[in-house]
């Protein structure tokens, strides 16, 4: 189903190993994806090359900007068909991967993935301005992930409130513009956020991306994160 020589070569400068188990795993994926997005939408990308670059090596990325020791606990926040956080599962078994997701229907998807390939992780069907009120949740998480789900001020409202002091939030967009980065500063702040990094990669060539690191410094005040209706009709500023 993958492309695997494409993979290969896409991630070949990449800081994680992809054994010959993690690749079929992987593969599997793919093949579940394409036959299941046949019944309902789970994404627009369904071309095997495409699979294998735009969905795989891009969030794989994710290994090149921090180190997952064992048994890290991430949040991977708005994860539709499991982007990054299946892919990163799949990969890295040893971690420890929660599943957050608004819509049932793809969680069932994720469920089906891991038991197909067998690997274990743990599935939240909730809002994420709900579940970081949750103390099951708030502040549980060594990292909270994110691709492609808000802008970076909601975003940041939606996963500072899961990650521990020390621990990370980590976005990743297509190549989002540096007013939304700036823009997003104050809540960041608010939040008991500090911004670490912010890199742009070509995952292929004209393919740019973005990754943004925002180490947690203190406790997010109890107030956030607020309910939907206030982040989108009055997002931190
Ligand atoms: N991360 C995946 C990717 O990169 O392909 C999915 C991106 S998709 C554009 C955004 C996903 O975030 C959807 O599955 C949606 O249900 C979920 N989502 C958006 N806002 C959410 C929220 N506040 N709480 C939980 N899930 C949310």
């Amino acid at each position: 189903m993958l492309n695997k020589e494409l993979f290969y070569n896409t991630i070949k400068d990449y800081k994680i190993n992809i054994d010959d188990e993690a690749y079929s795993r992987l593969d599997r994926y793919a093949e579940i994806l394409v036959e299941t997005n046949k019944q309902f939408n789970l994404t627009a990308i369904t071309e095997p090359d495409d699979i294998t670059v735009k969905h795989f090596a891009d969030c794989l990325a994710i290994f090149n900007y921090a180190d997952f020791q064992s048994g890290a606990k991430i949040i991977d926040v708005g994860t539709g068909a499991g982007f990054p956080g299946l892919v990163m599962l799949l990969c890295r078994p040893d971690l420890n991967v929660t599943f957050l997701d608004g819509t049932g229907k793809k969680l069932v998807f994720i469920e089906k993935v891991m038991e197909s390939v067998g690997v274990t992780g743990n599935i939240l069907h909730r809002r994420a301005e709900d579940a970081g009120q949750d103390i099951n949740f708030r502040e549980q998480f060594d990292f909270a992930t994110a691709r492609a789900v808000a802008n970076l001020s909601a975003l940041s409202e939606y996963c500072l409130p899961f990650v521990k002091e020390g621990g990370l939030f980590i976005s990743m967009k297509s190549a989002s513009s540096d007013n939304e980065i700036t823009d997003a500063q104050n809540a960041i702040k608010t939040l008991g956020g500090e911004m670490l990094d912010n890199k742009m990669f070509d995952l292929v060539e004209n393919t740019p991306r973005r990754i943004i690191l925002i180490k947690k410094i203190s406790q997010t005040p109890s107030k956030y994160p607020r309910a939907s209706s206030k982040i989108s009709k009055n997002p931190l500023k």
